[in-house]
């Protein structure tokens, strides 16, 4: 039978080394985490910079599920894997381990780096990381320790070299609230992916469907396609500026000057929206503005 064995821990605690130390010399697959995060990011379109928020989140979704494709196909080859992980949280783990025992006949493992501050201290400044210890160890304690319960054969704790088979006992709650969170989370990927997709859509549509265009100086509106209030003269996205974003809403009688994208600009002070300064007819402008383009749909409706 296959074993998969995944070492995890916080930055800097010795995982690399250990796995170099430990399986010196054996016949084994090592796949590292970060490579998937890496290549995940450069199919984004990062590169060497990493993203923030909803971004950085879909990023190392995918990089986990490339690893674990990774992982499930090398067992399935007949490999033992080796696989460095972070693994901070039971539901993070509860996703590869499930996976893993529907896909493959494999024991699961994993060793949990616990160093010294010493030996910890030494490493951070081996690799000439930036930060105070004690952010590191902050980060320490964001993980859970692996629990049988979670579907390990055998859980070790590594201080310093010394490996020490622990086997906490096994708490169902640790799972049950995982596989809860599991869910949520599923959830709101799920929802979070179909409002961007119908906003892109929506944003599509744009191009050829007829919207409301307000004019925030004479105050005329028309229910025109982008190409008609181009043609007429329109400053209106999407040919003339972005949805969403302040600038002019004007007809072709109308001029820039008058506009509220004119005064917030204007030489001299900051180029911020404060409601106080606004005319209710500017609030009004602004409000839609920043509902675009779903004001612009239905009349009234901003
Ligand atoms: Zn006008």
């Amino acid at each position: 039978m296959q074993t998969i064995s995944f070492v995890m821990g916080a930055t800097a605690s010795g995982k690399t080394y250990f796995i170099q130390q430990h399986y010196a010399g054996k016949d084994i697959d090592v796949l590292n985490i970060y490579d998937y995060q890496q290549k995940a990011y450069d199919e984004a379109g990062f590169g060497e910079k990493i993203p923030f928020g909803a971004a950085q989140f879909r990023c190392l979704k995918k990089a986990q599920d490339m690893h674990l494709r990774a992982i499930v196909e090398k067992l399935r080859q007949g490999r033992d894997v080796v696989a460095e992980q972070t693994f901070y949280k039971a539901k993070r783990r509860i996703t590869y381990i499930d996976e893993i025992r529907k896909a493959a006949n494999a024991e699961i493992e994993v060793y949990v780096m616990c160093p010294s501050d010493l030996r910890w201290q030494e490493n951070i400044r081996e690799r000439k990381l930036a930060g105070r210890f004690e952010a590191f160890k902050r980060d320490f304690v964001e993980i859970e320790f692996p629990n049988p319960a979670e579907g390990f054969d055998r859980i070790y704790e590594v201080a310093d070299g010394n490996i020490r088979l622990r086997m906490d006992r096994p708490k169902k709650e640790i799972t049950e609230q995982a596989r809860k969170e599991l869910a949520e989370e599923g959830k709101r990927i799920q929802e979070e992916e179909e409002e961007r997709k119908k906003r892109k859509e929506l944003i599509e549509s744009m191009n050829t469907r007829s919207f409301w265009h307000y004019c925030e100086v004479c105050g005329k509106r028309e229910f025109i396609t982008a190409q008609d209030a181009f043609d007429r003269g329109w400053d209106y996205p999407p040919r003339i500026g972005h949805f969403g974003l302040l600038g002019p809403r004007t007809c072709g009688s109308c001029g820039i000057t008058d506009t509220l994208y004119w005064k917030i600009n204007a030489p001299g002070r900051l180029p911020v929206v404060l409601k106080e300064e606004l005319t209710p007819e500017e609030l009004i402008t602004w409000e839609r503005i920043k509902k675009e383009p779903k004001s612009l749909l239905n009349e009234g409706e901003d």
